[in-house]
């Protein structure tokens, strides 16, 4: 009889049935749809051998003709089935969930399949065995083909129209399972003792197998969690299918600088060990030493992270900790991008248990606005740098500026920096940006104008996040090479946070620079940060009074006598004093009195563009010999 391709084809699926069910799994749609697909394969092989039985069994010794034709209904139905789930398989994961036409789409498929299952139901079937040949055929097997022709061309279109959105592995896979399937149906057509059918719908479901639902690169080899692919996949599923759910995340801390390989193996095995012992929940190794649990309830997530003491005792005898990160709602970002986003944002907090809210969200949809302004700006060239003059009191000229940023908006409004400077120093922007401002300030530099005009030096503020690295430095020196810059010119305003992180690195760096001829100057003083130990210690030679610190000198009597020693303290240490936020005569008459050199605020000039500042600088400075030799 001519089954051996069909019964070749059913252990093949079998095997297959076999793996998948064994396998771990994660509840995604597609799953569940292939799923589907290899039932509906599995049973029309079966009716598939059942019925060409049968139909030999009728044909050649009288077996009920009724019950031969219903079982070759079922067949052909089973057939049409198994090319339906196909389409949906593929239009499930590529056409978009919520536009109108898709959902019509949808209904119109459905309509069709259904009609044509009941066509086939109530038409007429015949069937004829002469050798090999054995097939049946009238009106239901006609429509049986026709649906056939109508879903795998379907999904062939689909497959092409939205081959954007599918990994070129996949897109290669579904061509090529719907085109052994058309093909063999051709054949067949062609050649009806040739039952391929049955066996090229196994073969396909094999290359889907292997291709789109292989697990294995969703199983992390050493612990045997979920990958990072895996919560991808799953992420991606929950957010297109609208399903909630929630996410528990643990990252190990290690409390030593040298992290050996068995320390970490001990503590990646502990945490993926508790983490399984959680529940059945499936859990993920999404880094080296970060692991996370999705739920699809949240109280269970809850009352399961109230379990992380209990794993927390677990790895006490390791010089390890853990933050732990939770997400009771996955429905309060946006989709997968914004869910990512914020779980590598958040997973690199100090913060021992981070549970994601409204706030967190907003605040990081906030800093990626910020950021992708700022990533704009550059590339588009709008950012600016003002200049504010300071007065040197001794001299009575200007002859230092601070270069302070802005963005200018498209529609020329500008940006001031609090509302960037913060979000570039948190997101690494502040890289870029700082060498683009430094690149700007050497170039109105090399003009030669403003020193011409009796300009000394231009005050850069160097940010904290600027001295992550080990040569921070390495730009200033680069831009005041290229641009022809005397390296005097150049003065670095540095903080107590900047100097507090790095400390042996920045001051190797300051040490390179100052040598030579860049000098520095320690900003924000008074601010409460202030520890004595940064000036003393610190190759600074101007120290600059924050606003707030000069301000409560006129508030507070005793911040008079605080300021007053202070000067007095730092011209014996051979510094000088800048005051910062003069905005008002007397704020001025009292600097001065005080013996303070420099004197900056809005008293004399708020921080004003290029040209302003030039204009500035030849209104006010005069520029005779006589007065800059004094
Ligand atoms: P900062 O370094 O303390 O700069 C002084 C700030 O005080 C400037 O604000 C300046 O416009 C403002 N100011 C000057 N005189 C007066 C006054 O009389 N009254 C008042 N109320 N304010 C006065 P700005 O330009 O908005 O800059 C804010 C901060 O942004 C700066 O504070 C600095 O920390 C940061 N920043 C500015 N430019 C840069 C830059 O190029 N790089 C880095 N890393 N940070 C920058
Ligand atoms: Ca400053
Ligand atoms: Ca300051």
């Amino acid at each position: 009889m001519n089954i051996e391709l069909q019964c070749c084809a059913l252990f093949i699926i079998f095997t297959i049935t076999v793996m998948f069910i064994r396998e771990k799994k994660l509840d995604l749609m597609n799953r569940k749809l292939f799923q589907r697909a290899i039932s509906a394969c599995f049973a029309c092989l079966i009716f598939d051998i059942l019925s060409v039985v049968l139909i030999n069994l009728s044909v050649n010794s009288g077996f009920n003709p009724f019950i031969t034709g219903i079982v070759c209904k079922l067949y052909i139905m089973l057939l049409v089935l198994q090319g339906y789930f196909g389409y949906v398989y593929a239009s499930t994961s590529l056409l978009p969930r919520n536009k109108t036409w898709a959902k019509a789409a949808r209904i119109i498929f459905h309509l069709i399949f259904a009609t044509g299952e009941i066509m086939m139901l109530v038409l007429p079937i015949d069937y004829t065995a002469s050798g090999r040949i054995v097939y049946s055929f009238g009106p239901s097997t006609s429509v049986a083909y026709t649906l056939s022709a109508i879903f795998i061309l379907s999904t062939i279109v689909t497959t092409l129209a939205y081959r954007k959105n599918m990994p070129g592995r996949r897109f290669i896979a579904m061509l090529l399972w719907q085109g052994i399937w058309l093909l063999a149906a051709a054949i067949q057509f062609v050649v009806p003792s040739l039952l391929l059918v049955g066996f090229a719908s196994a073969f396909g479901m094999v290359i889907l197998y292997i291709q789109l639902e292989n697990p294995s690169e969703f199983i992390d080899g050493s612990t045997g969690l979920f990958t990072t692919n895996a919560l991808s996949a799953y992420v991606h599923d929950k957010y297109k299918f609208g399903r909630k759910f929630s996410l528990f995340t643990a990252k190990i801390h290690y409390l030593t600088n040298y992290v050996d390989y068995n320390m970490e193996q001990a503590a990646v095995m502990r945490t993926s060990r508790a983490l399984v012992n959680l529940g059945p929940e499936p859990a993920f190794r999404i880094d080296d030493d970060t692991f996370c649990v999705v739920y699809e309830d949240t109280d269970r997530m809850m009352e399961r992270a109230a379990n992380i003491k209990m794993q927390k005792d677990g790895v006490t005898d390791l010089p390890a900790k853990g933050t732990y990160l939770l997400i009771p709602d996955s429905t309060i970002m946006s989709g997968p991008d914004e869910f990512f986003r914020f779980l590598h944002t958040y997973l690199e907090t100090d913060q021992e248990i981070t549970i994601a809210d409204e706030m967190l969200v907003h605040k990081l949809r906030e800093q990626n606005r910020i950021k992708e302004l700022i990533d704009e700006a550059l590339r588009q060239d709008r950012v600016e740098v003002f200049y504010q003059p300071f007065y040197n009191v001794k001299k009575q000229c200007f002859d230092v500026a601070e270069a302070l940023v802005r963005i200018r908006r498209e529609d020329g409004s500008l940006i001031p920096p609090g509302e960037f400077i913060p979000v570039a120093e948190e997101t690494g922007m502040i890289i870029p940006l700082g060498v683009s401002i430094f690149e700007k300030i050497c170039q109105f530099l090399s003009k030669g104008e403003v020193q011409k005009l009796g300009l000394r030096q231009i005050e850069v503020n160097i940010s904290a996040a600027q001295f992550d690295f080990d040569n921070p430095y390495k730009f200033v020196l680069e831009y005041i090479d290229r641009y022809n810059i005397a390296p005097g010119f150049i003065n670095l305003e540095i903080t107590e946070t900047a100097a507090a992180k790095n400390r042996e690195i920045m001051l190797k760096n300051m040490s390179n620079l100052i040598e030579k001829g860049v000098s520095f100057s320690l900003d924000d003083f008074g601010t409460g940060r202030s520890n004595i130990d940064y000036f003393i210690n610190m190759p600074v030679s101007v120290i600059k009074f924050d606003y707030t610190f000069t301000r409560s000198y006129f508030e507070n009597d005793k911040t008079k006598y605080v300021l007053t020693g202070m000067v007095d303290i730092l011209h014996k240490m051979n510094m000088s004093v800048v005051a910062e936020g003069i905005e008002t005569e007397e704020q001025f008459n009292v600097m001065t009195e005080m013996g303070v050199e420099y004197i900056q605020g809005y008293y004399f000039s708020r921080p004003i563009p290029e040209d302003e500042y030039i204009e500035f600088l030849k209104k006010n400075n005069r520029t005779d010999k006589s007065q800059r030799e004094e």
